[in-house]
């Protein structure tokens, strides 16, 4: 769209913002009611501009800035934005030709109980070794993924090689029949319409019992529509998959949402947990997420414990389980296996010398 007789910036702006209220409505479309969301990037023309199609390239990076941010709303392209665009393009290129060489590695890191300090299961934590770049961490490319729809495929793949490297220990050792690997879903993922049909299959493939699979969801999945969601999580719990809620306590899923779901544990997020101290606020709000636990009778996983101290402290509250660098860092498949003939407890000692 060509704005040609614009007083001023704002007069622009506030054109925009006219033009996503009335398009931003319900739409009937055979029969279904359908909501739409709108993005725009706007860049304004001046004398430095050599050609139509430079002023359209940038209009287009602020859209792409635009979805980026959460869509449905407006971004005035600025130079800086350049550079970022073309970091994720690359990123992207790359992300496509990833899984194809083999480059993804699932690390795992141990979950301890914290009564004994003993293993009682790993998240699966996916790494990606990109052959310039080194050890990429899933900060950076996750949620590349996820917007670029990849996520699909690359969750797929964790899911399946979580699984089957879960069976492998397991048929190895007898007494590890109640160890457990936490997945992490992406929302995307969650979302799909044969999610369910997806575990099923990596769990017939691998062999894997589904009560040695956990997976774990956000917060944030839950303000979609919720009666899908439940539906999904109690084909999963009819299966005997159990479901973690992530990161708890950023999100903000209502207590009225949370007692519908089929969930078998919170996971108390790490900013909570680095920092408590005695009658601090975070060991209050930890203290209620716990008490909360205890009422809707989920388990507690506190994540990110790097210090004895925090760790004697949350089992003081009753918190069961316990994952963080204090017992050991994500490791590959490798080094996993030697904890799991390690029958003693976790300390960090003891597990560092693999990070
Ligand atoms: P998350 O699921 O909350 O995973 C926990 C993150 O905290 C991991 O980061 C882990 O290495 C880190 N962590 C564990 N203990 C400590 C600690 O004591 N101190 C500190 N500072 N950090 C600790 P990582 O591996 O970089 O993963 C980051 C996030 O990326 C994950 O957060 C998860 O949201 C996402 N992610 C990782 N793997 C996958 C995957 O296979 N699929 C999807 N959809 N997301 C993934
Ligand atoms: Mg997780
Ligand atoms: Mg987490």
């Amino acid at each position: 769209m060509i704005i040609e007789e614009a007083a001023s910036p704002d007069e622009v702006e506030q054109f925009i913002g006219r033009l996503m209220s009335e398009l931003a409505k319900e739409y009937n479309i055979e029969q279904r009611s359908l909501f739409a969301t709108f993005s725009v990037g706007v860049a304004f023309w001046n004398r430095d501009y050599a050609s139509a199609e430079d002023l359209l390239r940038d209009a287009d990076t602020a859209l792409y800035q635009a979805k980026r941010g959460g869509r449905n709303r407006y971004v005035i392209f600025e130079q800086a934005m350049q550079e970022n665009v073309s970091r994720f393009m690359e990123v992207e290129t790359d992300l496509r030709k990833a899984l194809g060489r083999n480059e993804f590695r699932v690390f795992y890191q141990p979950i301890v109980s914290l009564g004994d300090g003993r293993l009682s299961g790993f998240e699966a934590l996916i790494r990606w070794e990109h052959p310039v770049h080194g050890l990429v961490s899933p900060a950076e490319f996750i949620p590349i993924a996820e917007e670029t729809g990849l996520i699909i495929e690359i969750g797929d793949w964790v899911l399946e090689e979580s699984c089957r490297q879960m069976a492998e220990w397991k048929a190895a050792d007898p007494n590890l029949s109640e160890l457990w690997v936490s997945v992490n879903a992406s929302c995307r993922q969650f979302n799909q319409p044969d999610f369910v049909e997806g575990v099923i299959a990596a769990l017939d493939r691998t062999g894997l019992d589904a009560a040695n699979l956990k997976l774990e969801i956000t917060e944030s999945m839950m303000v979609d529509n919720l009666d899908l969601i439940v539906d999904k999580m109690e084909r999963l719990n009819g299966l005997g998959v159990r479901i973690s809620i992530d990161d708890f306590g950023t999100g903000y899923s209502s207590l009225n949402n949370l007692h519908r779901l089929p969930l078998s544990s919170l996971k108390i997020d790490r900013s909570f947990v680095n920092r408590i101290e005695a009658g601090g606020e975070s060991e209050e709000i930890i203290r209620t997420i716990i008490s909360l636990a205890k009422t809707l009778q989920l388990e507690i996983i506190a994540e990110g414990i790097e210090t004895p101290l925090q760790a004697s402290h949350l089992e003081n509250l009753e918190c069961r389980f316990g994952q963080g660098y204090y017992f050991g860092r994500p490791v590959d498949a490798e080094h996993a296996r030697g904890l799991l003939s390690a029958d003693r407890p976790l300390v960090a000692e003891q597990t560092l010398q693999f990070a």
